[in-house]
């Protein structure tokens, strides 16, 4: 297994993009960034995606909560660049799918650096998990159990357990996790069928706003390993999954603060031998995108009351980039790239390019008035953006990415 140490001087490593080089800014405030492109390119949307934010991301991890592995959940956003990133520090990674295992196989990562970690899985995913070696899986049910029994007996499985996902934007204990008075039976069970149970996994949900749900699934968990002991098994292995903030100054709560308070809990209930993991996907992604979006087309509305308001449509949308307002209940901040001494404001709904009337980015919000062929661009836009994008009405469903690498202090 690659060692976090191997690369520690916190640089992007120079093959991580095949067809665009990434280039070195330093401290280039984003906005000078984005002038250059426009000037260059005077329509269409773009990224910039910021490696050196990654590597940042990750820095910040193993200062502050280096007992717990990151595997990336990709998930969350799978790109390549990003993906190699990560595993040239040695960050590991958490697939859902048979692709995305063979994703990360692609990349050149080893099989034992992948945690199958969806509780409920395709057999035929079983079985190609087990073809290439992947051996780590997580399941929350008994049929999950006969399943491997049948398919891949030597799996080291994994009990994902409930958790209080209240305090979480997107929630996940209504789909996954075992409820804790049936895991005991769960456990028995494996027991019968001869299955290699090794820890416990869980979810806090994402977008977690609580270090108090962190907290209880430890223990719980802690309270899981005991019982196992009865029928046999010594867990060695805990996996905290995700919740982890994707930006500090947008979430309740702050990444350092959580690993502060779990730091201490992790070293008193479980001893050196145990292995603890994470699934980290919004954290090391989220703040590394920034999406740049001409302003094609406008209509000014008179509101009835002797003022205007504006529609403008922009070349992305719902079904792209913006798919996190509903799959990740996400509100993105539009900003107006140049908006010089304009003060007035006028009520403005942002619509994105396809013919849906659902198309739409932000409904009323105050904005100066804006012509046609002006930018507005969006912070923090990593996570659970592109990698759901579709190319409905055959508008691109990922604009041109440009790669940048800034300053990782
Ligand atoms: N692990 C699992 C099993 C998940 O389902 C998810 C997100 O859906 C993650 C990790 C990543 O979560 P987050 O982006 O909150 O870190």
């Amino acid at each position: 297994e690659t060692t976090e140490t191997e690369t520690m001087s916190y640089q992007v490593p120079k093959d991580v993009v095949s067809k665009w080089s990434v280039e070195y800014v330093g401290s280039t405030p984003i906005e000078e960034l984005i002038q250059k492109k426009i000037d260059e390119s005077p329509e269409d949307a773009f990224y910039f995606v910021d490696l050196g934010r990654v590597v940042a991301k990750y820095k910040q991890w193993m200062e502050n909560l280096p007992r717990a592995k990151p595997y990336y959940a990709i998930k969350c956003n799978p790109s390549t660049a990003v993906i190699k990133t990560l595993a040239s520090f040695g960050v590991n990674f958490d697939c859902a799918s048979q692709s995305e295992i063979q994703q990360i196989l692609g990349c050149g990562v080893a099989p034992n650096r992948i945690i199958y970690a969806n509780p409920c899985k395709m057999k035929s995913h079983i079985r190609y998990a087990k073809s290439m070696g992947v051996e780590m899986m997580t399941f929350d049910n008994k049929d999950e159990l006969l399943k491997c029994a049948e398919v891949y007996p030597n799996a080291k499985l994994v009990l994902r357990i409930i958790t209080d996902d209240s305090q979480s934007v997107c929630k996940f204990s209504t789909k996954f996790g075992a409820p804790l008075d049936v895991c005991e039976e769960l456990i028995a069970t494996a027991k019968d069928l001869g299955l290699n149970i090794v820890g416990i996994s869980f979810h806090v949900g994402s977008g977690c706003m609580s270090v108090a749900s962190f907290e209880s699934a430890i223990t719980n968990s802690a309270r899981i390993f005991k019982m196992a002991e009865n029928y046999g098994y010594k867990f060695n292995f805990l996996d905290l999954g995700g919740g982890w903030p994707g930006n500090d100054n947008e979430s309740a709560i702050a990444f350092n603060d959580i690993a502060a308070a779990i730091r201490p809990l992790l070293d008193r209930l479980f001893p050196e031998d145990v292995k603890i993991i994470a699934e980290p996907g919004r954290y090391f992604v989220a703040e590394s995108h920034t999406l740049a979006v001409n302003v094609f087309a406008k209509r000014a509305m008179d509101t009835g009351y002797g003022d205007r308001k504006f529609l403008y449509y922009v070349n992305d949308g719902v079904y792209q980039s913006f798919n996190c307002i509903f799959f990740d209940h996400n509100s993105p901040k539009a900003l107006v790239f140049a908006p010089g001494d304009r003060t007035d404001l006028y009520r403005s709904t942002i619509f994105g390019p396809t013919c849906d009337s659902m198309d739409c980015i932000a409904k009323d919000i105050l904005l100066p008035e804006l012509e046609v062929g002006e930018w507005l661009y969006f912070k923090d836009m990593g996570a659970y953006t592109v990698a759901a994008a579709s190319p409905f009405n055959g508008f691109q469903s990922c604009p041109t990415t440009y790669y940048i690498e800034s300053d990782v202090l």
